[in-house]
């Protein structure tokens, strides 16, 4: 069996494990990250994307709430590229009243959370699509986060540093000498081979699957595993991120992101073997339609792209809690204190908000068995492609790209721009001003150029369409990758010489959409899904893909679905 050797092993590759390797190489540990599938592919790339200001947790929740807005200001300095600063609005209904409105202006005062109180007219200037019969409103420092992108810029630096990714790749055990874990077992899901990996420190960042890997130690955790499910939206319908000012509910936060918007949240207590099961339901959806139309009308008449869900990983310290009231702090876990286990540390709870934190957390103590004195730095040191400001951004005035200047660019604003929105300096490494070809746009809802995929194979180990989706945003606009999936696949068949593997990643990356899709087809969106059968069907000869055909129980549930919403809107 293959053996390898090295400081510090990484279980999971969300944006808490990512945030630990980044942290680890730059410490100077020899350090392999594991993940089963892709990066980012776990709960980090199923949530709403929101840069928590901490305000949603200010009355229910003090110490997350101050975590919140600590990190807040750190990623705005060191990811400009990740994040947008669009601020947020807690607006009340007159349902809401203005009561809680108080218990919040206290709690974020206590968490050092700016606030301003603004009037509804005020509101309504600020972000026009906000619900007019609003009684009362506060600006707070909320903003947006793309999770894929800040996962995949750690894993970036890391590897620059000298780190290994191995992806696709299960641990299926911990390797225990004489009470001491020395490393993990392996399994490379895409070849079958199972190896060992030799290490110091396991550190083990698995999020919501976190208590399998103690459980190969004979540990337990009490996760409480809290389901949410959410809606894209066909386009971006806000500017500034919109809550509800009341106790944390059910669909109360519209996030805009990129190009589109996303309205959520469920909240429902799962069991450990419900963890894969990502079908949003019906019942959640017609849910995150009624009540995301009181915060933003034009919600029920906006054409939605796809359903998803993710599952929280919150661990349940105390007995009793809610889904609502349970701690979204950080939980650390050195079990060589906690249980006599040397070699192991456990990193969960949390948020995407706090992953840099965590990591920080969780590599200081595995520093500390290391005898590691070097310090964290990633509280200050900007990710890869992070120089720019925000506002550089936004205008493209400043866009100064190692010699490159996106105002004096001779490529139309939108492929210069995205390239650079989504990359940062980076986009230095594939936007050439010279190369038609390269500059070609493959997908055209987002932007996304023939070098952006060739970059994104090359530097970013995307493997499959469903990696290029996470880090270039190809196929994730409103046709959904109708137009685009195919010429990606033909560059993938081209960069890996391997048309075999292209169709089936074209497969995989249709069944993938048409789950997000059928939970919400009605009207133009259900004409749509049929007429995508068609091409792929008839056209492409992919009509074997798992159940993508519109039927006629979809057909009768969804007419259901859209009369009742109109009824509602
Ligand atoms: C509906 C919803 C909305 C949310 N909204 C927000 C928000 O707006 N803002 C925010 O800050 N937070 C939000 N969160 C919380 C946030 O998404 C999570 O806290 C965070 O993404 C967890 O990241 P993680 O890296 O710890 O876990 P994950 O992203 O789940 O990563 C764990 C990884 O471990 C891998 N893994 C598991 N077992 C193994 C194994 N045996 N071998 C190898 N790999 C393995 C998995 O494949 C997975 O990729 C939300 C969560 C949900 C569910």
């Amino acid at each position: 069996m293959r053996r390898l050797e090295t400081d510090v092993v990484i279980i999971g590759g969300g944006a808490t494990g990512a945030g630990v390797f980044r942290d680890c190489c730059l410490r100077g540990m020899r350090t392999i990250l594991v993940e089963r599938g892709d990066i980012a592919s776990g709960t980090t790339g199923r949530n709403h994307g929101l840069l928590h200001s901490g305000a949603r947790y200010a009355v229910t929740d003090s110490h997350s709430a101050a975590e919140c807005i600590r990190e807040n200001r750190t990623l705005k300095h060191i990811a400009g590229h990740c994040i947008e600063r669009t601020d947020g609005l807690f607006i009340s209904l007159p349902e809401d009243g203005l009561e809680y409105q108080k218990d919040f202006l206290d709690g974020c005062k206590r968490a050092g959370i700016e606030t301003e109180v603004l009037t509804p007219e005020q509101a309504l200037i600020l972000e026009p699509s906000i619900n007019p019969s609003l009684i009362g409103a506060v600006r707070i420092p909320d903003g947006t986060i793309d999770p894929f992108r800040i996962t995949s810029s750690n894993i970036l630096d890391g590897r620059e540093q000298g780190g290994t990714l191995l992806s696709d790749t299960k641990v299926t055990g911990l390797i225990i000498h004489m009470g001491h874990v020395r490393g993990v077992n392996c399994i490379d899901q895409r070849t079958g081979e199972h190896f060992e990996i030799r290490s110091r420190q396991v550190i083990n960042a698995t999020g919501a699957w976190c208590h399998e890997v103690m459980e190969y130690a004979d540990l337990s955790v009490d996760m409480y595993h809290s389901r949410g499910a959410l809606l894209i939206l066909g386009h971006r319908m806000n500017n500034m991120v919109i809550n509800r000012c009341r106790r944390p509910g059910d669909s109360d936060i519209l996030v805009p992101g990129d190009t589109v918007s996303v309205i959520g949240t469920t909240s429902t207590h799962v069991s450990r073997d419900e963890l894969e099961t990502m079908e949003v339901t019906d019942d959640e959806v017609r849910v995150l339609l009624k009540e995301g139309s009181k915060l933003a009308p034009s919600m029920a008449s906006t054409r939605i792209l796809r359903a998803y869900a993710g599952v929280r990983p919150l661990v349940s310290l105390s007995s009793g809690g809610s889904d609502r009231t349970i701690s979204r702090g950080l939980v650390a876990l050195d079990h060589a204190e906690t249980d006599a286990l040397p070699g192991l540390i456990t990193i969960t709870g949390g948020k995407l908000m706090t992953y840099r934190l965590m990591a920080e957390v969780a590599t200081d103590m595995a520093a500390k068995h290391l005898d590691i004195s070097t310090p964290c730095t990633t509280a200050s040191r900007p990710l890869p492609g992070a120089l720019l400001s925000d506002d550089d951004k936004r205008t493209g005035k400043k866009a100064q790209v190692g010699g490159y200047s996106l105002a004096d660019s001779s490529l139309p604003k939108s492929v210069a721009g995205s390239a650079v929105y989504r990359h940062g300096e980076r986009a230095k490494d594939f936007v050439k001003e010279d190369s038609k070809w390269n500059n070609a746009v493959v997908c055209e809802c987002e932007v996304v150029t023939r070098g952006e995929i060739l970059y994104a194979v090359d530097k970013l180990n995307a493997r499959s369409l469903s990696d290029l989706r996470r880090r270039t945003r190809v196929g994730m606009g409103p046709c959904q990758g109708e137009m685009c999936a195919c010429r990606t696949a033909g560059l993938l068949a081209e960069t890996r010489n391997n048309q075999i593997e292209a169709l089936d990643t074209l497969r995989d990356f249709i069944d993938e959409r048409w789950k997000g899709v059928r939970p919400v087809l009605w009207g133009d969106g259900l004409r749509e899904a049929e007429f995508s059968y068609w091409v792929q069907e008839g056209l492409l000869g992919l009509g074997g893909s798992e159940g993508n055909k519109p039927d006629e129980t979809t057909k009768e549930k969804t007419s259901l679905e859209k009369s009742e919403v109109e009824a509602n809107p």
